[in-house]
């Protein structure tokens, strides 16, 4: 029977309450056992609520019956956040998924956490305003996972990630209360800032249930600039070249030569003779952009570049920057198994940062390929592994520490954004002294005394 080991009880208490919503076929919790890191074990159930009342329910009778909770929302996350870890209940969000209010007058849009964020980017920017968050996910990912991960994306560098946009949340603590942290003014100082301490708080501390963000007016120009070179450290260079200039573009992407062979051959298509692109935006008035086009060439041709060429059209900008979101989709295409590792260090120390991953694939034989956010210093460092050679995994595993102990040592930080879940728990040490992780440890028993939200992550 499914839901086995679950107290008789508290099954009859959720079926009560969200009678068919409650999912127990093997073929359904079998759909919730694994995110974007493709490990883990199916819950013992699947709970689909539809509104505030039903979550706060499921979360009482959790809290009351000392079971596992696990929200989830589109399940794209890389780390295991969203899946069990020692069963219990799923809690898919998948039905709280409206655009609830779109105010022109106060910039802001009011959403349940579910809505998928191109969906969000497409209301507003109907209306000529704009979301800046743009993780590569954006087509596939929750505002709910983005708000639970902090999620960045490319436009990071000149627009800051989710938490810059998160005003006010509506959520359950564990007990089943309802806090609403936040307001619709841009200004709140009351209390301690509870509504950025859930931002990135991975589904550990409470349910998210309702977003208030922030929205800009919609930049009326852009212009996409692509950036060939003959390898990465050139491309670096052009970055640095670009900070000097004192120019803040959109989004400064690189992409380095084995993800930009598997991304053109996922493609069909041929974007670039080098082995590194640059992929750089400009937005703003169109005179602005104008200005800073002709800054952006000329810092690519002082490093080094073979080819730049701006983007011929709204059609060209698109396909740009459909190879760079589709470059980690292409790097799994190769059948290697990709280990992804979202590193992040002071944007000066980029190159430093290249150095060591020339050091790993030296000393541990691997294939890495790399590819992020140049402009945020948020390289995403992919170990590609051939998934039957335990040898090679081995050698990954230990590369990976490395890794993470030479990023700290560069004032880095082992995520930018995809968060610890379980896949990154064993190396928070190596980020977080002994008395930053007790007062973590403190916090979260305040928000969950039983330890039922999330258990088995970040710590
Ligand atoms: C191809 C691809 C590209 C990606 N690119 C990027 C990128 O550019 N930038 C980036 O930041 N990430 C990226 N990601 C990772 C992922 O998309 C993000 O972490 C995203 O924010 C997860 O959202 P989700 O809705 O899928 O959340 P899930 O995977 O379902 O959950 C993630 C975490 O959030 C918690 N959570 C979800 N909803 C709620 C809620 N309502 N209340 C409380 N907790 C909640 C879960 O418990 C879990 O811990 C990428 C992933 C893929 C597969």
């Amino acid at each position: 029977m499914a839901g086995r080991g679950l107290p008789e009880g508290f099954v009859r208490g959720l079926r009560e309450a969200l009678g068919a919503r409650v999912l127990d076929r093997p073929s359904d919790l079998d759909r919730y056992a694994a995110d974007a890191l493709g490990v883990g074990a199916p819950p013992d159930l699947v709970v689909t609520p539809d509104r505030t009342e039903e979550i706060s329910t499921v979360a009482r009778l959790c809290h009351e019956h000392r079971v596992p909770l696990v929200v989830r929302g589109a399940g794209t996350g890389y780390t295991g956040g969203a899946v069990p870890t020692q069963g219990g209940v799923v809690l898919a969000m998948e039905r709280m998924n409206r655009i609830l209010e779109i105010d022109e007058v106060n910039l802001l849009a009011v959403v349940e956490p579910n809505v998928i964020n191109g969906d969000l980017q497409r209301a507003v920017e109907a209306v000529g305003l704009f979301y800046p968050p743009d993780p590569a996910s954006l087509d596939s990912s929750s505002i709910g996972g983005n708000v639970a991960e902090c999620a960045g994306g490319p436009r990071a560098f000149k627009y800051g990630t989710t938490k810059r946009y998160v005003l006010a949340l509506e959520a359950v603590l564990p007990g089943g209360e309802v806090i609403h942290t936040g307001s619709k003014a841009v200004k709140n100082v009351v209390g301690y800032d509870l509504t950025q301490l859930l931002v990135g708080s991975e589904g550990t501390l409470a349910i998210i249930t309702r977003i208030t963000l922030r929205l800009i007016p919609k930049p009326p120009a852009r212009a996409t600039i692509a950036g060939s070179f003959p390898g990465v450290q050139e491309a670096v260079d052009a970055v640095t070249a670009l900070l000097y200039e004192r120019v803040v573009p959109a989004a400064i992407e690189l992409i380095d030569k084995d993800s930009l062979r598997a991304a053109e051959q996922y493609a069909g298509t041929r974007v670039a003779e080098g082995d590194a692109l640059l992929l750089i935006e400009c937005d703003g008035t169109p005179t602005a952009v104008e200005e800073e086009v002709v800054r952006v060439k000329r810092a690519c041709t002082v490093a080094g570049a073979l080819d730049v060429r701006r983007s011929t059209g709204d059609a060209d900008n698109d396909n740009l920057w459909a190879i760079r979101r589709q470059v980690s989709l292409a790097l799994r295409a190769t059948g290697l198994h990709k280990i992804n590792h979202d590193v992040v260090v002071p944007r000066g120390r980029i190159p430093k940062l290249f150095d060591v991953v020339d050091e790993l694939r030296r000393d541990f034989g691997l294939r890495i390929a790399c590819f992020g956010h140049a402009g945020d210093g948020n390289i995403h460092v992919n170990l590609m592994i051939r998934p039957d050679d335990e040898d090679e995994r081995a050698r990954a595993t230990r590369a990976e520490r490395v890794l993470f102990e030479r990023v700290v040592a560069l004032e880095g930080s082992i995520s930018g954004e995809h968060g610890i879940g379980f896949a990154k728990k064993a190396y928070l040490s190596l980020e977080l002294d002994s008395a930053q992780i007790e007062l973590l440890k403190r916090v979260k028993a305040a928000f969950d005394p039983h330890g039922i939200l999330n258990p088995g992550k970040i710590f």
